[in-house]
């Protein structure tokens, strides 16, 4: 891992005339470009992405770009955390070549339009059935990003594992040349998933958030006792009890096209899918259950 302690040669690109001046550059002296799509408020989930990308490409390129289309409640993108500012700084401190935070022009050059594609299972189901119209937003934007930079590798966490794999069917369908790679989920202390929404939660529900993390574990070991369905009910009950968060969904599936699995033999590689409310703030976690 490579820490600066200034932020000189970090580049920040804030338009799309300005990407390709940068990308020609680096393609003119046959450069590799890492790429970390980000919206912003980062934390060491973020970073963990980051200091990957570093070390496996010549040049490493992290956008912020708070993605409108993807939002499915208007009080969530309004509520979104923006601090472009502090992000820059954190950034400053790793060996990042450059930032890029366009605006909705570049992305969205004639406006807000969606593409469509198809993702089958994976964007029917989990946050695909609870959030309508998320992973279009995602697909379309990774996309455009995609076919602007053609990184040679991009990274995603494992965090949002779905994203993940509706991102490796993107690529497949697009036909894009970019390697995805996977990274594992980076957790507070006491096992919350770190997310740029933990910073809205009160005091008070960031203590309750813990909870998804801890049933998640629980439920892993439980796993190798009980059938699917009874660990399925164990875990609600468990939510029931717990009158700081409100389950929207606990899912267990296989991990290579998430359906979900009637039992625990039945798929070679398996997680568990949650979201949850804490208060009025949506959290997303999972935890392999065998791989
Ligand atoms: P976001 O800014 O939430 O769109 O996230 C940007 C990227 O960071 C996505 O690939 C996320 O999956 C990843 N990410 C967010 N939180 C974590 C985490 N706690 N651990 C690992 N990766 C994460």
């Amino acid at each position: 891992m490579q820490i600066k302690n200034n932020s000189e040669a970090m580049k920040l690109i804030s338009n799309k005339g300005g990407l390709q001046d940068e990308l020609a550059l680096l393609r003119q002296r046959g450069k590799t470009i890492g790429f970390v799509p980000t919206m912003g408020a980062l934390h060491r989930g973020h970073t963990s992405l980051v200091e990957r990308a570093i070390d496996e490409n010549d040049a490493c390129m992290v956008s912020i770009y708070v993605n409108p289309t993807q939002f499915n409640d208007k009080n969530d993108l309004d509520n979104y955390p923006r601090e472009l500012e502090r992000d820059l700084e954190t950034l400053g401190r790793y060996d990042v070549d450059f930032v890029f935070a366009p605006g909705d022009k570049d992305m969205y050059p004639g406006g807000f339009k969606l593409k469509s594609y198809d993702f089958g299972q994976l964007s029917r189901t989990l946050e695909g059935e609870h959030r309508p119209g998320h992973f279009d937003g995602v697909a379309t934007v990774v996309d455009r990003f995609l076919e602007m930079i053609q990184p040679d590798r991009a990274y995603f966490g494992e965090k949002d594992y779905q994203q993940l794999l509706i991102v490796r069917k993107l690529v497949e369908l697009q036909n894009h040349k970019t390697k995805i790679i996977a990274c594992p989920i980076v957790r507070e202390g006491d096992g919350l998933a770190m997310s740029s929404r933990n910073q809205l939660l009160s005091p008070a529900d960031r203590k309750f958030a813990a909870f998804i993390y801890q049933s998640l574990q629980q439920a892993k070991k439980l796993s190798s006792k009980i059938d699917v369905k009874s660990l399925k009910s164990w875990v609600e009950e468990q939510f029931r009890d717990n009158p700081a968060l409100k389950l929207e969904y606990f899912e267990i599936v296989d991990a290579r096209n998430l359906y979900p699995v009637p039992s625990l033999d039945e798929a070679e590689s398996i997680r568990a899918c949650v979201a949850v409310w804490a208060g009025h703030i949506r959290l997303i976690d999972n935890i392999e259950i065998s791989s």
